[in-house]
């Protein structure tokens, strides 16, 4: 099973980079891509991780970034995926810092908000939950769980933190053409992540998708998409000549998904792969080891 869309305790995931490896690999898991939100901070344990492990295994190291997009009078929130950049060059690098930093504002001003409404949560429970990973609404949410206000992280998303919420604050985006660009210029591959998951808010339409220049690929598998959207994002991705991946979105114990949920294609990999000149994979060597 290939899954390249995966969260660790490096932002909002609630495994740790070498528990996310361990159990994708226990799930069956062959190739794997680790992509916190704004951040490259799982990549090294990731890394010495898949180098001791006894199975075959690829790691694919990128990020989730959060984007803007701004066309005809609207603004958009969405999610794109970079895979095998160079994390030194220095803009995209410059930018990651920029989006980590404006989180921490950005959540306290969330918390702010909610213990100003008389939620019985705190902003030191908060950093303490993301124990210095990327912040971002699901520590709020676990938060929200532990002070006895929702059942779970899925529950405070329905109300308290979504984006129609009056405690929602948005935080720092990238626009996406500019995201697209730098990650190009850092070899990596820039896939746009469910773009059509409806319930989150605002979403791309067609004629938005199509005005992407450097896109390379689109995320058409993907827990928050429908049967329908599946179909004609595959459709659309193939008329653009785009590659289509499925990926869980892996989360830990932080959304019901599981890893391997969903899938990408041998094929669909093996462009991807083509595709970057940033960073090599990491393959493990069960084989090495065991001689
Ligand atoms: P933020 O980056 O702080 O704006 O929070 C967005 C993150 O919350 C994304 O990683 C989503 O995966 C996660 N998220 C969005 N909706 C939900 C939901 N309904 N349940 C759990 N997590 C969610
Ligand atoms: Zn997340
Ligand atoms: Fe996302
Ligand atoms: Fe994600």
């Amino acid at each position: 099973m290939i899954d390249l869309h995966a969260h660790t305790t490096a932002s909002d995931g609630s495994d740790t980079p070498a528990e996310l490896i361990h159990h994708a690999a226990a799930a069956g898991v062959r190739t794997l891509a680790i992509t916190d939100h704004d951040t490259t901070g799982g990549w090294e344990e990731a890394v010495a991780t898949v180098r001791q492990l006894d199975v075959p295994f690829t790691l694919i190291r990128g990020t989730e970034f959060s984007c803007i997009y701004t066309g005809d009078g609207v603004r958009i929130s969405l999610h794109l995926l970079g895979y095998l950049f160079d994390p030194d060059a220095e803009a995209l690098k410059a930018e990651r810092a920029r989006m980590r930093e404006s989180r921490v504002g950005r959540g306290k001003a969330i918390v702010d908000a909610l213990v100003a409404a008389g939620y019985p949560i705190s902003w030191q429970q908060v950093v303490d939950i993301a124990g210095g990973g990327a912040v971002g609404r699901p520590h709020i949410g676990q938060a929200l769980m532990q002070a006895g206000v929702v059942d779970s992280v899925t529950d405070a998303f329905a109300h308290l933190l979504s984006s129609s919420s009056p405690y929602y604050v948005p935080k720092r985006e990238m626009p996406v053409q500019l995201a697209i660009e730098l990650i190009r210029q850092a070899g990596g591959v820039p896939v746009i992540a469910h773009p059509w998951a409806r319930a989150r808010g605002r979403i791309l339409d067609e004629a938005a998708l199509r005005s992407l220049p450097g896109l390379l690929g689109i995320e058409v598998d993907h827990p928050d998409h429908s049967a329908a959207d599946r179909a004609r994002l595959a459709e659309l991705s193939a008329e653009l000549g785009l590659l289509s991946t499925g990926s869980s979105d892996y989360h830990g114990t932080r959304k019901p998904v599981r890893l391997g949920a969903e899938t990408t294609s041998p094929e669909a990999l093996q462009r991807l792969l083509s595709l970057a000149t940033g960073i090599e994979v990491i393959r493990s060597e069960p084989a090495a080891k065991a001689g």
